[in-house]
């Protein structure tokens, strides 16, 4: 096409180098495959499946006759009812006037980064928009180091570190993400690790977002603590439906600001930013939401039942990987793992592997395994790590979600729902089991027989 006929030139802002993200494209490629006929194991999309609770589906039909544009903040009633859910449930201080309803996390992640000054500090590894996400307003990323010899643990010695040398470098590292139950990893940050970073965020005047997007998908090992609870003056906690409710295509998410008059002043640029954008979340939605954040027993016993089954479900993917002798730390909430392949280097590259995406592109195209290089999340390519996520495997379509629901509402014993009523995610098992005995043996083996679609 020549030049000179084509009509669109594209703005200086930060687009440049970005791609559509890399969590919604392999979801979309997946979809695609599926529809060709092609069989694939789908551990590369953070989705939870679980069927809308009938109360909260109800609410939203009940709501359908509500077309108003409502407030940039969001209902009123709505907001009042996160407080009170936020002060219970998380223990954390929450006001009705300090807090944004948004059109999902995410909407409300970009808005913050292009209200705040100062450079992002980022955790590696860290969920794959919150830098593209900086990239476009402008603003420097930082990235924190963690290894995966150290299970890619947050220590706040590499925090320290990471801002002095910013400082160092003549930056402005003003803003620490913390994200806890983590994505990519699944782990999440001890009351120790809270209390002291704290103390040092309060010194170094630092702002905090506190992705706190899974906080009530927690698999036992460790109680989910909101860093607002210790350095609650500098803290945006951030949250919403899409995890524990499984209600990401509805788009709601929240911002809870400090209690202070530093909080109202960020929020007043948060919701001129919302005002003038996307104006207001859609409002049966946020009608269908007073219920989901209003603490009916139901939708709580709900919430407990579906977490429950993402704990039972990441956990087995992590045994059973960990026995197979990969390396990959044990998960303490969300749906996500993190391993890596490091110690199959040599085999690796003699197959001309030296990357983790020519790593996910070889499990796809000779396992059906479709999963996300590391280095989407800020790993290093040559680190050989993946996200898998536990989300997905038989939980393809609505009915087989619905039907793990209906096992474990019988009161199928957890083991048998695992072993008997998982075929792909045992499949998916068996897949890297024979990868691994191929790195083991240099031997590419027979091809596995593939599951018939049912979708
Ligand atoms: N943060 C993290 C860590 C996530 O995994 C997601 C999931 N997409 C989000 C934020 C955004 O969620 P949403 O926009 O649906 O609220
Ligand atoms: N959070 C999900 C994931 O990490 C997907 C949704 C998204 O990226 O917006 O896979």
């Amino acid at each position: 096409m020549s030049r000179r006929f084509f009509p669109f030139r594209f703005s200086p802002a930060g687009l440049r180098g970005l791609e559509p993200s890399a969590t919604l494209v392999i979801n979309e490629r997946v979809n695609e495959m599926w529809r060709e006929g092609q069989w694939v194991y789908h551990l590369g999309f953070g989705e939870s499946r679980f069927p809308v609770h009938p109360k909260i589906a109800q609410a939203l039909r009940d709501n359908a006759y509500q077309h108003q544009y409502l407030p940039s903040l969001g209902a009123r009633e709505l907001r009042e009812k996160i407080a009170t859910f936020y002060e219970e449930r998380f223990n954390i201080p929450a006001m009705p006037e300090h807090i944004i309803v948004g059109p999902g996390s995410k909407a409300l992640i970009y808005a913050l980064l292009l209200a705040l000054d100062g450079e992002l500090m980022l955790p590696t590894p860290s969920w794959v928009s919150y830098q593209p996400q900086a990239h476009l307003v402008g603003k420097r990323v930082n990235w924190i180091p963690a290894s995966a010899e150290d299970g890619w643990e947050l220590r706040l010695s590499a925090i320290e570190q990471a801002v002095d040398e910013a400082r160092n470098a003549w930056g402005n590292p003003g803003i620490v993400l913390l994200n806890s139950p983590n994505n990519p990893t699944g782990r999440m940050l001890s009351m120790h690790f809270l209390e002291d970073f704290a103390q040092y965020a309060r010194e170094q005047g630092l702002v905090v977002l506190s992705d706190e997007i899974y906080g009530l998908v927690e698999h036992g090992r460790v109680k989910h603590r909101s860093v607002a609870r210790y350095y609650p003056e500098g803290t945006v906690v951030l949250g919403g439906l899409s995890k524990h409710l499984s209600l990401g295509g509805w788009r709601l998410g929240v911002a809870i600001f400090p209690p202070n008059r530093a909080g109202a002043e960020v929020l007043r640029a948060v919701r001129t930013i919302a005002s003038e954008t996307w104006s207001a979340t859609t409002a049966p939605v946020q009608f269908a939401a007073l219920m989901a954040y209003g603490m009916d027993p139901d939708v709580w016993e709900y919430i407990q039942l579906c977490t429950h089954l993402h704990a039972i479900r990441t956990q087995y993917l992590w045994k059973q990987l960990a026995e197979i002798g990969i390396r990959v730390p044990q998960p303490d909430g969300a749906f996500y793992l993190f391993p890596d392949f490091a110690r199959w280097r040599e085999p690796l590259a003699r197959m001309g592997i030296r990357t983790d995406t020519q790593l996910a592109m070889f499990l796809l195209d000779k396992f059906q395994l479709a999963t996300l290089p590391g280095s989407v999340f800020g790993a290093p390519p040559d680190a050989l790590s993946l996200r898998l996520s536990s989300s997905y495997l038989d939980m393809e379509t609505m009915d087989q979600a619905q039907a793990i629901v209906d096992k474990a509402v019988e009161g199928v014993a957890d083991d048998i729902l695992l072993r008997e009523f998982h075929p792909n995610m045992n499949a998916a098992i068996e897949q890297f089991r024979r990868f691994v005995a191929m790195l083991e043996t240099d031997k590419v083996p027979d091809p596995s027989p593939v599951p018939v679609l049912a979708l």
